[in-house]
């Protein structure tokens, strides 16, 4: 798709592996997952407030900065065993793959927005489970994580904040930058949802079954922005999970409508009033209501959109 002329009030927009060839071609959603016809309200809703555009894909070499290479290499030749399959929640098909490139794509030319705009979004992505070296949770490539390397690798960025709010925890993430300084890997999660072995991450906030909005933005205010400010990023990755909220289908923290977009609100307030560039990615949601996901989906995008008006 070319980049279409912006009829918008403003330069932003969003990438999505959704207008991809691979994810017509499957494999099946799962159930937990929006159903397709779903999918095109969500992308009309989307297309109200910004332009869409298909995701590029990413080049292996940008990936292999991350992940084993031949963990690469195996994934890419279908040579995957049943147990990888199962960890990972899909049956291995080419199609996979090229879903992971074109949603780990989204995310790197979200981030060139970010570096021109301030702000860059890709309307998937955040798949958060992905090891150095092993598939699991959804998550088969880590895309926030191949996009900071490559901001630390082109001295793009020194200081990244992961502000990861999806429902479960960046476990993934945390390992692979265990050992990066300059990398801040953070999470806000649910203590008893997956993953059950948590791993150990630069902040983790883990909160009880049916925490609520309060428990949750008063977490917020006393953990996550005093660690955001104490580090003082020069770039942040925002995993804006709506499966925070409550009728999620695997979550299990029951966050109302009005406290999940609180949240967004607060966290690219932040960034925005700092002028600190900023990738939205959109993580989990599994919410048994499709419309009461769509339009938390929708609400995370003009909280987006509204704080960078409030900037300038
Ligand atoms: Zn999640």
């Amino acid at each position: 798709m070319s980049t279409p002329v912006s009829t918008f009030p403003h330069p932003y927009r969003a990438f999505t592996a959704f207008l991809s060839a691979s994810f017509a071609a499957g494999p099946p959603p799962r159930r937990q997952f929006l159903p397709a016809e779903f999918r095109e309200t969500l992308l009309a809703g989307a297309g109200e407030r910004l332009p869409l555009l298909d995701a590029p894909v990413l080049a292996w070499a940008l990936a292999e900065r991350i992940h084993d290479a031949d963990y690469l290499r195996r994934w890419r030749a279908g040579e995957v065993t049943r147990a990888e399959e199962r960890a990972l929640g899909f049956p291995w098909s080419p199609a996979v793959v090229e879903r992971g490139l074109a949603s780990s794509g989204a995310t790197l030319a979200a981030v060139q927005d970010a570096l021109a705009l301030g702000l860059g979004i890709n309307l998937g992505g955040g798949t958060h489970h992905a090891y150095h070296a092993h598939a699991e949770g959804f998550s088969f490539l880590n895309d926030v994580a191949i996009s900071a390397q490559w901001l630390l690798d082109e001295g793009r960025a020194a200081r990244i904040a992961i502000v990861d709010l999806d429902v479960h925890q960046g476990n993934g993430t945390a390992s692979i930058f265990a050992a990066e300084p300059r990398v801040f890997t953070l999470s806000v999660h649910g203590a008893n949802n997956y993953p059950f072995q948590k791993e150990v991450g630069d902040l983790d906030v883990a909160l009880p079954d049916g925490a609520g909005d309060a428990a949750y933005l008063a977490a917020l205010q006393d953990s996550v922005f005093p660690a955001l400010h104490a580090f003082a990023p020069d770039f942040v990755f925002y995993l804006a999970g709506a499966d925070v909220l409550e009728g999620d289908q695997l979550g299990r923290l029951a966050l109302t409508p009005a406290g999940v977009r609180e949240r967004d609100d607060r966290v690219f307030r932040w960034a925005a009033l700092r002028g600190i560039p900023l990738v939205l990615v959109m993580a989990g949601g599994y919410n048994k209501n499709p419309q009461t996901l769509i339009a938390a989906r929708l609400g995370t995008l003009d909280a987006a959109l509204e704080a960078m008006g409030q900037r300038v």
